[in-house]
């Protein structure tokens, strides 16, 4: 498997160069070039801010197909709490759980059934006090990825727990072999992602060698059958075994709200996530214990490949805990080994370096720099990378000229009919 696997691609014939995607990009992963948008694999967090942004549809999310599940003889569903925010009028989660089994599923089991162990876990590791803190949530995996590749510094505060999504799996699984009788192998566990970023973490885990996922379905893609089945539903299976604390991780705030204490932040939304992870690595968060932080307004119901408006769901979403227990799910002593992480989160130093010979990378800062102050400054994109600093680095690189700047090939014509005006 290569070590950049994504989820966000581009349908490069429906790109027409308009640059929009270029500003938006968190990471400056993105250059258009030739009058197509390029992804820079390496620096990509797939957070899916381009696929929101882009008005030519031409960044997409690779995610499984229902077709899919037919590879393994027992098949679960392991719903994000994202998807029950995208249903009007629902009242009770079992419809859900149930359409699920009636579109192919022959067991379901919900990740806020995951979500309520790592919210016990993670009470008990702030407890025991033996994490840096703030602790930062690692449920994000945009979040997670984009501290790996900007903030090494803070790498050491995000906490060391699995996301819902892969204790769910697990146990899942374990339940599944359990009821058919089956191994492992013949077991498929199918997420149903609100992001490519949650595609993306099945694929290429970042704290584990594999994960315990089998494969990914957008909400988008599920949608519409979903909703068929539903709509027709007579007979309701009694399912759900979560409360409203592992439904709650849905939105933002959920997260941090279960963490019963009052010493925690959160924040969604890529920018305002950039913003607090820059104070934190200036130190100015203090008295806080905890961060949550999600790449997607509103938190995982903001996700690109969910159908509602995260707002709306969100709505959907306090109403439906209303009537929920507070948590159904309660950690027993051997889970918290298999929720810990098995790698350590490590910065990748090697995306922003140079060179490896530190004498010539340091000759390419200088030039670098020297480079830059000759550029405008204006950050237009109009060269194909988002800031005149990304522009000078392309050019160090040897991936971009001086003439792609605008301005400064302007100039040179100007000086060039200067010249030739004054020789006639
Ligand atoms: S937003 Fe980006 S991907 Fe979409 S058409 Fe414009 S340059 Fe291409
Ligand atoms: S998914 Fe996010 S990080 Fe990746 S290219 Fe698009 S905007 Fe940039």
């Amino acid at each position: 498997m290569s070590k950049y696997f994504h989820s966000v691609e581009l349908e490069a014939d429906l790109c027409c160069g308009c640059t929009n995607c270029l500003k938006r990009c968190p990471t400056e992963a993105i250059r258009v070039h030739g009058g197509k948008a390029k992804i820079l694999s390496e620096r990509c967090i797939d957070c899916g801010e381009c696929i929101r942004i882009c008005p030519h549809h031409a960044k997409k999310a690779h995610s499984s197909t229902l077709e899919e599940i037919k590879r393994f003889k027992y098949k679960v569903a392991i719903p994000a709490p994202a998807l029950f925010g995208q249903f009007n009028n629902l009242d009770n989660i079992d419809f859900v759980l149930t359409g699920l089994k009636h579109i192919g599923f022959d067991k379901v089991f919900e990740v806020s059934r995951g979500a309520e162990l790592v919210s016990e876990a993670t009470r008990r590791l702030i407890k025991e006090d033996k994490l840096n803190k703030p602790i930062i949530s690692s449920a994000c995996p945009a979040v997670v990825r984009l501290i790996k590749i900007r903030f090494p510094e803070l790498c050491k505060n995000v906490m060391p727990l699995k996301a819902p999504m892969e204790v769910a799996a697990k146990m899942a699984r374990r339940e599944a072999m359990e009821e058919s009788g089956l191994p492992a192998e013949d077991i498929g566990v199918f997420f149903m992602t609100p992001c490519p970023a949650k595609v993306t973490e099945v694929h290429s885990p970042n704290y584990a060698e594999k994960s315990a996922v089998d494969g990914t379905i957008a909400i988008s893609k599920i949608y519409p059958e979903l909703t068929r089945v539903m709509d027709r539903l007579t007979d309701v299976e009694q399912i759900a075994h979560s409360g409203l604390m592992g439904i709650g991780w849905a939105t933002s705030g959920g997260e941090a709200a279960a963490m019963l204490g009052d010493k925690y932040l959160a924040a969604d939304g890529i920018e305002n996530v950039i913003r607090v992870l820059e104070e934190l690595e200036d130190d100015h968060i203090r008295d806080v214990e905890f961060i949550e932080l999600n790449a997607c307004s509103g938190g995982c119901v903001g996700g690109v490949l969910t159908v509602e408006n995260p707002y709306v769901a969100q709505a959907r979403i306090h109403k439906l805990r209303k009537y929920m227990p507070v948590s159904l799910n309660h950690l027993k002593e051997h889970q918290l080994d298999m929720m810990m992480w098995e790698n350590e989160l490590e910065y990748d130093a090697d995306i922003f370096r140079l060179d490896e010979d530190i004498v010539k990378a340091m000759s390419m800062m200088s030039e670098m720099e020297e480079i830059l102050a000759g550029l405008p400054g204006l950050d237009c994109g109009s060269c194909g990378a988002p800031t005149c600093r990304a522009m000078a680095e392309d050019m160090v690189r040897g991936k971009a000229k001086e003439s792609d700047c605008i301005h400064r090939l302007k100039a040179k014509i100007q000086s060039v009919y200067d010249q030739l005006k004054n020789t006639i």
